[in-house]
């Protein structure tokens, strides 16, 4: 099974790149983001509860994300491999993912890690945030936050995967076929 976590701070590009590997390597997309906009649109009450967090650009408390990924993983049915994009967040909830799935035989295979520089990142969600609709793209102080906070709790997560020998860093500022194609050359590797 070709289980690959997709990495990079918010606005590297990540959405964009999984649709383009789960179409060429068939593979089952798990956006923690995606779920809980969907639990928010839907009106459920995980969705309400995460609303609060996601507003302010603070990470949704680790239990409710892992449980989250495990009821999605148990309702998919076979498939030739996962490709998560904005999780795992924490060094715990890395921890949780690397139980779970070894519980099902079917380890992380290895995370690829897009390189964006802050700048570029501010530009380019403040730029989503014109047709995203979503509150959280549109305020610079609510960026900045994601940010800080994608550098303090989210970055030890690629430490964690270094040290397994799972790591490969991506420069992600170029055209989305030139990252794209990058990205291809890695998967293929881990294949
Ligand atoms: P981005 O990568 O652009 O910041 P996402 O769509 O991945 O946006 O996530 C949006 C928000 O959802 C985050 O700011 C956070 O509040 C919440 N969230 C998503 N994934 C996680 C996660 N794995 N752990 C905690 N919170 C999460």
């Amino acid at each position: 099974m070709l289980n690959i976590v997709l990495f990079g701070p918010p606005g590297a590009g990540k959405g964009t790149q999984s649709e383009k590997i789960i179409e060429k390597y068939n593979l089952q997309h798990i956006s923690t983001g995606d779920l809980f906009r969907k639990h928010l649109s839907e009106g459920t009450e995980l969705g309400k509860m995460a609303q609060k967090y996601m507003d302010e650009g603070n990470l949704v408390p680790d239990e409710v994300v892992i449980g989250m990924v495990d009821d999605k993983i148990k309702e998919t049915g076979p498939v030739n491999g996962f490709i998560f994009d904005g999780f795992p967040r924490t060094v715990h909830q890395a921890e949780a993912l690397d139980i779970l799935l070894n519980e099902k035989n079917m380890p992380i295979k290895g995370m690829i890690a897009l390189e964006v520089d802050e700048e570029e990142l501010k530009k380019r969600i403040l730029l989503r945030g014109k047709t995203s609709g979503r509150a959280d793209d549109q305020d610079v102080a609510k960026i900045e936050n994601r940010i800080k906070v994608y550098q303090a709790e989210t970055l030890p997560v690629a430490e964690y995967y270094r040290k397994q020998d799972k790591y490969e860093a991506i420069h992600g500022i170029g055209s989305i076929d030139e990252i794209f194609g990058k990205i291809s050359d890695v998967i293929d590797k881990l294949k």
